[in-house]
């Protein structure tokens, strides 16, 4: 929101102990500029604290701590909030609007006057209502029933300035529970930077672990054995053959004698009967 400090001459300084209690809306039947110059010109009497353009725009005149003249004349008022014997202009802020009686407010218009509405109620915890957020003719509905007119729908006013509101009271839970969030945040942040820091540990282990398995498998030590083993096996199954090469020829010389052996039985059978057929013939006197 974007409001233009415009300071005029017509204000009494300070509020003379009261504080903003209500919005008084008004039509300027006249332009920014008129408004302006009718405001610092000393014989008009008259002034307001903001002004919203048609367009939008949204001119201060006099500041929010002082008292701008507005809506001093009361008479016979319409409105349960008016304080007996206090000028009105003491407890309210004005609000000015560029254009004419009965004029239809434009979108512009009503955006930023909400706008504005919305801020100042925040400001000074003034209730989005239509108790508060009154009409100049509600303070005096003789002389200025016809501000603001017909021009402006109050409840479409204030429902859209609602629109815009920012409950404290919201607000300030909700800064609660962003805060705790921010909390549980952080904690999250401090945990996973000491998860970071057991994992830099465990991967330094792991590597630890790694090089203890490959000196455990690289032993050259261990490889010498082992060939030495098998050098020594392989020289017992050499032995072992020789062994058996030797057994088998003592076989085959074994073999052999007894072949012989048992020709020599043979020749003997044969002497024998030699023998007997001798010994017949002498029997049977040869
Ligand atoms: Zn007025």
């Amino acid at each position: 929101m974007n409001i233009v400090w415009k300071p005029v001459r017509n204000k009494s300084n300070g509020r003379f102990g009261y504080k903003p209690e209500a919005i008084v809306i008004h039509i300027a039947e006249g332009w920014l500029n008129g408004a302006y110059s009718w405001f610092n010109n000393p014989s008009s009497q008259a002034s307001a604290h903001y002004m919203i353009g048609k367009n939008g725009v949204i001119w201060q005149f006099v500041a929010d701590e002082d008292t701008a003249w507005h809506a001093g004349g009361v008479n016979q008022p319409r409105w349960a909030l008016l304080k007996p014997r206090i000028n009105p202009n003491l407890y309210t802020i004005g609000i000015e609007h560029e254009g004419f009686t009965g004029e239809v407010w434009t979108d512009e218009m009503y955006e930023a006057s909400s706008e504005l509405i919305t801020s100042l109620c925040t400001k000074y915890k003034i209730p989005l209502d239509r108790n508060h957020i009154i009409g100049h003719n509600q303070i005096n509905s003789v002389s200025r029933d016809r501000c603001p007119g017909t021009g402006v729908n109050f409840d479409k006013l204030i429902e859209l300035a609602k629109t815009k509101y920012e409950d404290p009271v919201i607000i300030k839970e909700l800064n609660e529970k962003i805060a705790v969030l921010e909390k549980k945040v952080n904690e999250l942040e401090d945990a996973n930077s000491g998860l970071a820091k057991e994992n830099e540990i465990l991967k330094v282990k792991n590597q630890q672990l790694q090089n203890l398995v490959k000196s455990y498998t690289d032993t050259p030590a261990d490889v010498a054995g082992l060939k030495q083993e098998n050098a020594k096996l392989r020289t017992e199954i050499q032995n072992l053959q020789e062994n058996q090469k030797r057994l088998n020829s003592k076989i085959k010389a074994l073999e052999s004698r007894l072949d012989s052996d048992s020709e020599s039985r043979d020749n003997e059978d044969e002497d024998d009967e030699t023998f007997l057929e001798s010994l017949w013939g002498f029997i049977r006197g040869k």
